[in-house]
């Protein structure tokens, strides 16, 4: 996520509440799932007893009033014997069926529903959960988030940490990342972008359905679609990966031009990142520009979704989305707290690709890290990004000193390590999970470097790190 146009808005809360897991000790006989996958900063998010395989989302989009119905399919499989389990929804349930049978079901809260099957599912059996719901989630509010951008032309389902409870029905953490297709009806005139490719689009009498598939693991808070009227383009990257650009035609003539002008960078970013991260980690890229005053830019897997930015001098926002498909999409976060792997990283390569036609970049990026380490004031140094809270995840220290982090690692362990470290990192980790101390253990692992005092004091000290060598800011003593 990219923030800049305004001052930032605080998304996410402490969510107080039951964190009750009911655990099966030595016994197979069935138990309840638990209502949260164990994640402290947001205790209800995602389950517990089963891993999503795909999700296939089917729903009718009427942005005249605002009103979504349609189902969510779950294939998944139990990891223990399951009397009931929970999934993540914000919309009104109107059935649900487990292997095609009638579930019983009840809502703890606005946010868990608790689905009991007909007969309970077996350790490693894989089941069908269908749920049928309803609802306006332009007017949904959990945890103090409103996540849904809408009105009555166009809608954009995109925020972080969440959005997939105001759309459709999910095990709602990154940790559980599985295969979508989205199917979308909208009425004929409208159109549907979503991740990855448009399998087809039928028009029945005054509808259009679009099926889009996205084969490749994702984070249910990277799913997103957007209906309204849309300019599309597609092509093929150098590197051989299709992809799709998309701008609303709600702007106004001179920002539809900018925004195209913009989106068409897409392909010369990607390549740029290649030849530093290794190959692109999807089967399809793009991005999609939106009318809706969204003042954020988002990760979207696959699809990257900017607010209104100008045209192509604006493509650092765009280096900094297409740098997440690596980090944050790709190789996605094992909790919360570890945000800065994603916000960090990707707000450096940002600022890598802003020094790129600098004469030395490297030494730039080096100038770049001592002025920023000068400019900011003792308030900037109190938060400590390797575990920020819920409510602070998105604030500016989080990139900024992250990305600082970043530098300062390639100055402690010098250019060549640095370099293997970012292409080892993404392969290693490809479509899976990772966590800050993973990265610590890699970076050590690579450089021969013992690196607890650095990262200590980049990520876990709510302080200035001395102007040392070994914070990775000697060059800055001079
Ligand atoms: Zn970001």
């Amino acid at each position: 996520v990219r923030r800049r146009l305004v001052a930032l808005v605080a998304t996410g809360c402490l969510l107080a509440g039951a964190t009750s897991a009911s655990t099966a000790l030595g016994t197979t006989a069935p138990t309840a799932g638990a209502d949260g996958i164990g994640d402290p900063y947001f205790p209800q998010d995602g389950n517990g007893g089963y891993d999503v395989v795909h999700y296939g989302i089917r729903d009718t989009m009427r942005t005249s009033s605002g009103l979504l119905t349609g189902t969510t399919t779950i294939t998944a499989r139990a990891t223990k014997a399951l009397s009931r389990f929970n999934l993540d929804l914000l919309l009104r349930v109107t059935g649900v069926t487990v292997d095609g049978r009638s579930a019983a079901w009840s809502r703890p809260n606005r946010h868990e529903l608790q689905v009991t099957p007909a007969t309970p599912i077996a350790a490693g059996q894989r089941f069908t959960v269908r749920v049928a719901h309803r609802g306006y989630p332009g007017s949904i509010t959990w945890g103090g988030e409103r996540s849904w951008f809408g009105n009555a032309s166009e809608v954009v389902a995109m925020n972080e940490p969440h959005i997939a409870p105001w759309w459709f029905a999910a095990n709602d953490h990154p940790r559980d990342k599985a295969s979508y297709d989205i199917r979308i009806r909208v009425p004929r005139g409208q159109q549907v972008v979503a991740n990855g490719r448009l399998m087809s689009r039928r028009t029945a009498g005054d509808w259009t359905t679009f099926h889009w598939s996205a084969a490749d693991p994702m984070a249910s808070y990277l799913a997103f679609f957007a209906a309204g009227r849309f300019t599309l383009e597609h092509g093929t990257t150098p590197s051989g990966v299709y992809y799709t650009l998309a701008v609303s035609r709600r702007l106004d003539p001179p920002s539809h031009k900018l925004a195209l002008q913009l989106m068409r960078r897409t392909p010369t970013v990607q390549t740029w990142l290649e030849a530093r991260l290794g190959r692109y980690p999807f089967r399809t890229s793009g991005g999609l520009t939106t009318s809706l005053p969204t003042r954020f830019a988002l990760e979207n897997q696959t699809r990257s979704t900017y607010p209104f930015l100008g045209g192509r001098e604006a493509d650092s926002i765009v280096a900094h989305e297409l740098a997440h498909q690596w980090f944050g999409d790709s190789v996605s976060l094992r909790a919360w707290r570890d945000i800065w792997l994603n916000e960090g990283l990707a707000q450096y390569m940002e600022t890598w690709w802003d020094h790129r036609g600098w004469s030395n970049p490297p030494r730039a990026m080096k100038t770049w890290l001592c002025d920023t380490y000068d400019d900011y004031g003792a308030e900037f140094w109190d938060l400590t990004i390797g575990a920020p809270g819920p409510a602070r995840l998105f604030r500016e220290e989080v990139y900024v000193r992250g990305a600082m982090t970043v530098q300062a690692l390639r100055n402690r362990i010098g250019d060549a390590d640095f370099r293997t470290l970012l292409r080892t990192w993404v392969s290693r980790h490809r479509y899976g999970n990772a966590t800050t101390g993973q990265f610590e253990a890699l970076a050590e692992q690579l450089s021969g470097v013992q690196l607890d005092g650095f990262f200590d004091a980049w990520l876990r000290t709510a302080d200035a790190p001395a102007p040392t060598t070994a914070n990775g800011l000697s060059a800055c003593a001079t």
